[in-house]
C-alpha cells in the first residue's frame, strides 16, 4: 500500500521520484563547477519555459511571496502610481506589498469570481499615468483565470509596465512572456514547476529592467535587491561561480532535474494537457450539479477547480471523507466565502488516473454526506469528456 495520500490541493503537488531523489542527494559546495552548470543551465531552461527569449531569469531562495515582495522592492519607487487587477486573496496579498513600498495603488475589484472588464481597465488607465499594472494570472483562492494577453496590450497602449503574478499558472496555463509584451512574471517552485516549496523564480523583461535602471532611491530590501543578485544571475549563465547569499543548492538541483522533465515534455502539449485535466474534472463537477466560485466558464483556471458546496453537504465532513479514500485536497481560502467551497488542484505531475481517483473520492464523500446523487454520473461524466477530447 502507498504510505502516502495524493496530494491533490492547488500546491504544493506531487512530485516525481526524479526531482526528489535530487533534494535527496549529498549536497555540493555552491561553488562547485557542476552546480554553477546546474544553475546556469536552470536560468536557461527558465527563459523557454517563460517565453522570454531576452528576459533576465532570477532563482532566489525563498516562496512564491518573495518574488511578489521583490517585483515591488525594485520596480515601485515612493509615489508611483501602480494599478492592481484584483481578483481574489493573492492580489490583495500583492496590494499590500505594494503598499509597502510606497506605491500610490489603483485598485480595480468585481465580486469574487469575477474580473475586471477590459473597458474597466482601460478607464483607470485613462485616468492616472500609470508606472505599472499588475495582475494575477491564477489567483488560487477563486481559481479565476484573468485575460492577461488582453490586458497586456493595454497597458502598453498607455506606457504601463506589467507584471504578472503566475504562481499558479507558470508551465501550466499558456502565458508567452516576450510574444505577449509582459515585463515581470513570477512563479514559486512547489506548482506548476514541480519542485518542493523553496524558490522564488522571476523573469525581468528588458523595459522593467531599463526602469529599475533609472530608480532614483535605494531598494528599500537588502535581501532581494536586484543590484545584489543581477551579477549572480549573470556570473551563473557564464559558469563562472559568484556568491551573494548561499543558495538552496539541493532545491536548485531539483529545479534543474524539473525544469528538464517539463522541456521534454514540451510547453504546447503540457499546456493542452493541462486543458485536458482540467476539462475532465470539470466535467465531474457540472454532473454534480455544484457551482464554481468563477462566474463565468472562461473565468475559470485550468490548473484547479474552485467549486461550492452544496447545500447541506458540510466542508470539514466532506475533506474527511476524501481524505478517508487516500486523497488531500483543499478547503476555502478567499476570507468572504472561505467556508462556502473547496479546491482541487491538477497540475505539474497529476495524471488522468490521479483526476479519475479524485473524482471517486469526491463522489463517494459527496454520497457519504447525504448528498443525493446516483454513484459514477461524475465518474461517467469525466469518461465522456475524456473520451472527446482523444
Ligand atoms: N500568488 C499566488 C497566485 C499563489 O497561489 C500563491 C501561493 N498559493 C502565492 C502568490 C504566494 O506564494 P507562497 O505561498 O509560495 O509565498
Amino acid at each position: 500500500m502507498r504510505s502516502h495520500k495524493l496530494l491533490m490541493i492547488p500546491g504544493p503537488i506531487e512530485f516525481d521520484p526524479a526531482v526528489l531523489a535530487a533534494l535527496g542527494a549529498p549536497t555540493t559546495s555552491h561553488m562547485d563547477a557542476n552546480f554553477i552548470e546546474a544553475f546556469g543551465a536552470s536560468l536557461e531552461m527558465m527563459r523557454e519555459v517563460f517565453f522570454a527569449p531576452h528576459g533576465q531569469p532570477f532563482i532566489l531562495a525563498g516562496s512564491g511571496t518573495l518574488g511578489m515582495d521583490a517585483v515591488a522592492a525594485n520596480l515601485v519607487e515612493a509615489g508611483d502610481t501602480v494599478l492592481l487587477i484584483n481578483t481574489g486573496f493573492f492580489s490583495e496579498r500583492f496590494g499590500e506589498i505594494l503598499k509597502r513600498y510606497g506605491a500610490d495603488l489603483m485598485e480595480l475589484k468585481s465580486p469574487i469570481g469575477g474580473r475586471p472588464s477590459l473597458d474597466e481597465i482601460e478607464s483607470a488607465l485613462q485616468q492616472r499615468k500609470t508606472k505599472l499594472l499588475v495582475i494575477t494570472h491564477v489567483d488560487t483562492s477563486t481559481g479565476v483565470l484573468t485575460d492577461v494577453r488582453s490586458v497586456a496590450e493595454l497597458a502598453h497602449r498607455y506606457g504601463a509596465l506589467i507584471v504578472v503574478d503566475g504562481v499558479c499558472s507558470v508551465a501550466a496555463e499558456e502565458l508567452r512572456m516576450e510574444e505577449w509584451g509582459l515585463d515581470v512574471v513570477l512563479t514559486a517552485s512547489q506548482k506548476a514547476i514541480g519542485v518542493p516549496p523553496g524558490l522564488a523564480l522571476w523573469v525581468v523583461g528588458s523595459h522593467a529592467l531599463e526602469q529599475f535602471k533609472k530608480r532614483k532611491s535605494p531598494v528599500l530590501n537588502y535581501y532581494s535587491d536586484w543590484n545584489n543578485w543581477l551579477p549572480v544571475m549573470q556570473s551563473h549563465e557564464e559558469r563562472k561561480p559568484n556568491y551573494f547569499c548561499t543558495p538552496a543548492v539541493n532545491l536548485v538541483w531539483a529545479l534543474h532535474v524539473s525544469l528538464k522533465q517539463i522541456l521534454a515534455e514540451g510547453m504546447e502539449a503540457r499546456f493542452q494537457r493541462h486543458l485536458a485535466l482540467s476539462k475532465t474534472f470539470k466535467a465531474a463537477v457540472q454532473a454534480w450539479e455544484l457551482d464554481q466560485v468563477p462566474l463565468k466558464e472562461e473565468y475559470a483556471a485550468h490548473t484547479l477547480t474552485a467549486m461550492r458546496y452544496p447545500a447541506g453537504v458540510q466542508g470539514g465532513a466532506l475533506l474527511s471523507e476524501v481524505a478517508k479514500r487516500g486523497i488531500v485536497i483543499s478547503g476555502g481560502l478567499h476570507p468572504e466565502i472561505k467556508s462556502e467551497y473547496f479546491r482541487v488542484g491538477h497540475m505539474g505531475t497529476t495524471t488522468i488516473g490521479d483526476v479519475m481517483a479524485t473524482i471517486s473520492a469526491i463522489e463517494q464523500g459527496l454520497i457519504q454526506c447525504g448528498y443525493p446523487i446516483q454513484p459514477g454520473v461524475g465518474l461517467a461524466a469525466a469518461q465522456a469528456a475524456q473520451l472527446s477530447l482523444r
